[in-house]
């Protein structure tokens, strides 16, 4: 049986977030590695994300996956209107063989069935989202350059402007990523932070600054209207767990990508 993380406030939404175990990538991107943007053979990666998909059920033909720019834009899929959505066919990697449906963004939300997002992730902030009432899910990356834009709150807007969600009734998990235990950051981080008056989400140890990105998102998601009771954080850090997950700060950029999973099943009489 394959080892995920799931989250118990999630409920029956389809979702996961993969580990680094029972894949067949070859050392450094040993095993599960999800992400294309190394130098891990392309057939072992799609192998190895069809394990990840056959575990949770889903047709790797519903997927489509960010194509990450580290900012706050988001991706919207409206259910019913397809000719829309902001998709395309891309190779993965520059001369790269293999086409996936990519949406170019860091975050992306839907009220749609038989659509699922895939993101991948090697420390920052995995965040899912999901509204059962309106049927509504989202999934974010947020590094520290997404979490000082505020990418948690922009999911929340999306899903009350797009689909007149209320953020009592959204859940969000908080998935494995670098932790305030390990996450010294420089001074250009320090300062954007100190700038947005999060200067409590930083904390000095042995001449070193260390960011807390899940305090940072926490906090926002609250301020955004979010019940504190209604986030799951996985309190998994990548830099601590190397057994468990990738961590391209432990593991000096010579890693794989773990990924996250998260959709509406499609109709059953679809
Ligand atoms: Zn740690």
């Amino acid at each position: 049986v394959l080892p995920l993380i799931r989250f118990d406030l999630l409920g029956d939404t389809t979702h996961a977030i993969s580990t680094r175990l029972g894949g067949v990538s070859r050392p450094p991107y040993d095993t599960l590695n999800l992400g294309y943007a190394n130098q891990d053979d392309e057939v072992n990666v799609a192998a190895n994300r069809a394990t990840f998909l056959q575990a949770l059920g889903v047709d790797t033909a519903l997927v489509v996956s960010g194509w990450l720019s580290h900012g706050t834009e988001i991706a919207v899929f409206p259910a019913g209107e397809a000719d829309r959505w902001p998709l395309s066919w891309e190779t993965m990697r520059p001369g790269g063989r293999r086409r996936e449906r990519l949406f170019r963004a860091d975050a992306a939300v839907t009220d749609a069935r038989g659509v699922y997002f895939m993101l991948t992730f090697g420390d920052c902030v995995p965040l899912l989202f999901a509204d059962r009432r309106h049927g509504v899910v989202a999934a974010a990356h947020a590094g520290w350059r997404g979490t000082a834009g505020s990418i948690g709150p922009a999911v929340v807007r999306a899903m009350r402007k797009q689909f007149g969600c209320d953020p009592a009734d959204i859940v969000v998990g908080i998935g494995p990523s670098i932790g305030p235990c390990c996450y010294a950051v420089g001074a250009q981080v320090v300062e954007t932070f100190r700038n947005r008056g999060a200067i409590h989400q930083l904390e000095c140890r042995d001449g070193l600054a260390y960011l807390d990105l899940w305090a940072s998102n926490e906090r926002q998601l609250t301020d955004a209207g979010i019940m504190p009771g209604s986030i799951e954080n996985a309190r998994l850090c990548t830099s601590c767990r190397t057994d468990l997950f990738f961590s391209h700060r432990a593991e000096n950029g010579s890693t794989g990508r773990f990924g996250l999973c998260i959709g509406n099943a499609p109709d059953d009489d679809g």
